[in-house]
C-alpha cells in the first residue's frame, strides 16, 4: 500500500524533525475528537493556564515554581493555518461567549522555559521545551481505516451499517435513491452528485440527530475544509457490487476513481504530514452527550474510539504500522464538559471513559502506548450547591445558561444565573452500555449548555485564568514528563 515515495518522504521527514530537534526539544501533541468535543476549548483553555500562570496544583513543574515563562512563538509549520488562540480567548474572556470550533487542521507552538527539577540539570542552564499543539477534527482521522478498503468494501460496511436500527430511518432517503440505481450503467455526473449529496445529508443528521451517532467516515463529507465540491468528495457507495469489476466508463467505475483519488489526495498526505509526527496524543469525546442519548449513541461512541486508537498505535500486522515516523507513547482520552455533573458524578463519569476505552484497546489490535482517561472540564462554566427540595437536600450545578437554552417550559435569557439539578449518573457502570427500553425522561440527564466563567483570581491574587476541573491532570500527562 505504501508506495516508494511514501516511505522516502517519511524518512525524509524524520530525519529533519530529529535534525531539529537536536537545537530545540520539541513535542507534538495531537489533539482530535469529534466535531463538538471540546478540542477549541481545551487548547484555549491549556495555553492561557500556562501563560497567566493559572491554578495548576497537579501539573508538577507549575507547582513547584519551576516555570519561569510560557509564552507562543511562531510555529514550525509554514502551510498550515496558526491555531486563532487570540480570537477563540476574546470571545471566551470579553464576550463570555464560547468561541468557533475546529473546522480544519490548525497548530500552534507554546514553548516553556523551565528549571529543571534536578540540581545536575539546573547547573547547565535553563531547560526550554517546545509544545506544537495540532489540533485536527477527529472525522478526519476516522478516514485512515479507508486505506486499507477497497472502493467495494468500503461500499459493502457503509450499507451494513444503515441495517442497525439506530441508522436505519435516518439512512432511508438515501438507500431509496441507491436502490434505483444501476451501478453498470454509464457514469453521469448528476447522478454522482445526486448521491453524494444524499449520503452527505444521511451522515450529517445521524451527527446532527439527537441520536448522537460517531462513526461516520469519509471524514471530509462532514468538515470539508477547503475541498468542499471537488471530485475526490462527489461519490458514494454502490450498492451489491460484490466482487464485479468496474465496466470502464461505468458510474461504478467513476465512483471507485474517486474514491481512491480521496484516498491519495486526501488521507495519505494528511496522515502523512500530521498524524505520522505526532508524539502525544489526546483524544476529547462528549460522552455527556452520548450517554443522554442512550446505548446506542455509546456503542457508536465506542466503535468511533476502537477505530481510532486503531490509527495511534496499530499492533504488528496492520498496514499503517510502515507509516509512523514518531511512535506516540502517551494517548488520553478525556470526558470533557464534566462541569455539566456535580462533582459526586465525576468519577462515576471517569469510569465509564475507563470501560469505553478499554473495550476500544482490546478490540482495536493495539500496542505499546500508555493510555489513561479522564473526566475533566477545560473550561469550568459551574459552581456547586444544595437546594432544599422538600425533605431532601439535593446537589446542584449553578451557571448562566445561554440564551435560548432550555429546560421543560422555562427558557434561559442568557443572563440569569440558575441554579441546575443534573441528574446522576448510574452508579453501575454497565447500565449505561446496556439496552433498555422505555427510559424515561426523569433518568435522562439535564444537560443545557452554560455561558463560559468570568476569569478567577489565583491563590496569590495576582494572575486571573480560566476554572477548569482536572485540566492539570491532563497537562501532567501530556507533558509533565519533559519538564522533568
Ligand atoms: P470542537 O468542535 O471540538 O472544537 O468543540 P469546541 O471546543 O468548540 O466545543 C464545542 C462546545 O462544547 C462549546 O461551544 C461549548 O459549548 C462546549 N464545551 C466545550 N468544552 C467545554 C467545557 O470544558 N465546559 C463546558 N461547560 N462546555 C464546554
Amino acid at each position: 500500500l505504501t508506495s516508494f515515495t511514501d516511505e522516502a518522504r517519511i524518512a525524509l521527514d524524520t530525519l529533519s524533525g530529529r535534525a531539529s530537534g537536536l537545537f530545540a526539544p520539541s513535542l507534538r501533541v495531537g489533539v482530535t475528537g469529534l466535531s463538538r468535543a471540546g478540542k477549541t476549548v481545551f487548547i484555549s483553555a491549556f495555553v492561557h493556564n500556562l501563560v497567566h500562570g493559572g491554578r495548576l496544583p497537579l501539573f508538577e513543574a507549575q507547582k513547584s515554581g519551576r516555570i519561569a515563562r510560557a509564552f507562543l512563538e511562531e510555529q514550525p509549520d509554514d502551510a498550515v493555518p496558526r491555531f486563532q488562540y487570540e480570537d477563540h480567548i476574546d470571545a471566551l474572556v470579553k464576550a463570555r461567549g464560547w468561541p468557533e470550533s475546529t473546522r480544519a487542521i490548525s497548530e500552534l507552538r507554546l514553548t516553556i522555559e523551565y528549571e529543571s527539577a534536578s540540581g545536575w540539570g539546573r547547573m547547565f542552564s535553563r531547560g526550554r521545551l517546545s509544545v506544537d499543539i495540532v489540533d485536527y477534527p477527529g472525522e478526519w482521522l476516522l478516514d485512515l481505516p479507508l486505506l486499507g478498503k477497497s472502493y467495494a468494501e468500503f461500499s459493502r460496511e457503509a450499507f451494513e451499517l444503515t441495517e442497525l436500527p439506530v441508522r436505519a430511518e435516518l439512512s432511508d432517503a438515501w438507500r431509496r435513491l441507491s436502490a434505483t440505481v444501476d451501478p453498470g450503467a454509464d457514469a453521469d455526473e448528476m447522478l454522482a452528485r445526486g448521491l453524494a449529496e444524499s449520503f452527505t445529508a444521511y451522515l450529517r443528521t445521524c451527527k446532527l440527530d439527537e441520536r448522537a451517532l460517531s462513526t461516520l467516515p469519509p471524514g471530509r463529507f462532514l468538515m470539508p475544509g477547503d475541498l468542499d465540491g471537488s471530485p475526490a468528495l462527489t461519490f458514494a457507495p454502490l450498492p451489491g457490487l460484490g466482487d464485479k469489476r468496474a465496466r470502464s466508463g461505468s458510474l461504478h467505475a467513476m465512483m471507485e476513481r474517486r474514491y481512491e483519488a480521496y484516498k491519495t489526495y486526501v488521507v495519505k498526505p494528511f496522515f502523512r504530514e500530521h498524524i505520522a509526527r505526532l508524539d502525544r496524543q489526546i483524544v476529547l469525546i462528549d460522552a455527556m452527550q452520548a450517554l443522554n442519548a442512550g446505548p446506542g449513541a455509546m456503542a457508536d461512541l465506542e466503535r468511533a474510539l476502537t477505530e481510532i486508537l486503531a490509527c495511534f498505535r496499530p499492533g504488528r500486522g496492520s498496514f499503517l504500522t510502515d507509516w509512523f515516523s514518531r511512535r506516540i507513547d502517551r494517548i488520553l482520552v478525556a470526558a470533557t464538559k464534566a462541569d455539566h455533573l456535580h462533582h459526586e458524578s465525576h468519577d462515576r463519569l471517569q469510569a465509564i471513559v475507563r470501560r469505553l476505552a478499554d473495550r476500544a484497546v482490546k478490540r482495536a489490535n493495539f500496542s505499546g502506548a500508555t493510555v489513561d482517561v479522564l473526566a475533566m472540564a477545560a473550561i469550568r462554566a459551574t459552581c456547586e450547591g444544595s437546594v432544599k427540595h422538600g425533605r431532601d437536600t439535593l446537589p446542584v450545578i449553578i451557571g448562566t445558561p445561554l440564551k435560548g437554552e432550555r429546560i421543560g417550559d422555562e427558557t434561559f435569557d442568557g443572563e440569569t444565573e440558575t441554579a441546575i439539578f443534573p441528574g446522576d449518573l448510574p452508579a453501575k457502570v454497565d447500565m449505561v452500555f446496556e439496552q433498555s427500553d422505555g427510559k424515561t425522561q426523569e433518568e435522562a440527564l439535564r444537560i443545557v449548555r452554560f455561558r463560559p466563567p468570568k476569569l478567577e483570581r489565583t491563590a496569590e491574587g495576582v494572575t486571573l485564568s480560566l476554572p477548569h476541573i482536572r485540566l492539570d491532570r491532563a497537562l501532567q500527562f501530556l507533558i509533565g514528563d519533559h519538564l522533568a
